[in-house]
């Protein structure tokens, strides 16, 4: 079955993904840890959460990558001919093709996605929408807050005075410095207020 569960900035889904990943290893099961090659947060092979859990992704996945010759080259490698449960952080990143060989991938093997729903202009990323369209059991990953104690939908894209961007490129990697994300309530994305 593929799965997605959705969050946005500041919530815990990253953390979640480790935390499914690593309970599913200790059971015995063999397991794979997925990385969209887009995210450059702390290096390229680091699936990281802002709670302080990380881990090793097994496949950094390029856009012109086949999902299942990665799985194959990495069930070769660990001498295995089977496939593995599969956990996909930053899901957003996939493409959508990507995502329609994993919801054919998932007829027979659990699949578990992780990602934003939508971009710091409120539009799906297209890995998103795909997911939205095909994945077969899709939850939200709560606990992301709005400065106001509301509960936050709208990943923002803020300066480092606080200012809310609305427009630029769709991915523009968070580098804490020029630009950040943070997670709004609706209410306080649509008047463009990042703080009290
Ligand atoms: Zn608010």
């Amino acid at each position: 079955m593929l799965h997605f569960s959705y969050g946005v900035m500041g919530s815990s889904k990253s953390a979640m993904l480790l935390m499914q990943h690593y309970n599913h290893a200790r059971l015995g099961h063999y397991v794979a840890l997925i990385k969209p090659s887009i995210d450059t947060r702390i290096d390229s092979s680091t699936v990281y959460s802002r709670a302080g859990l990380h881990a090793q992704a097994d496949i950094v996945l390029y856009p012109d990558q086949s999902v299942y010759e990665q799985l194959m080259w990495l069930s070769a490698r660990n001498g295995r001919n089977d496939l593995p449960y599969v956990f996909i952080d930053e899901a957003q990143f996939l493409t959508e093709k990507q995502v329609e060989e994993i919801a054919d991938l998932a007829l027979n093997e659990e699949i578990y996605c992780f990602g934003l729903k939508t971009d710091f202009m409120g539009n799906f990323f297209p890995g998103s929408a795909a997911l939205m369209r095909l994945a077969e059991d899709i939850s939200e990953v709560p606990g992301g807050l709005c400065w106001c104690g509301a509960k936050a939908t709208m990943n923002t894209r803020i300066d480092s005075a606080g200012n809310v961007l609305r427009t630029g490129d769709q991915i523009l990697i968070d580098n804490q410095q020029e630009i950040r994300y943070i997670g709004l309530c609706y209410r306080h994305w649509k008047m463009g207020k990042s703080h009290v």
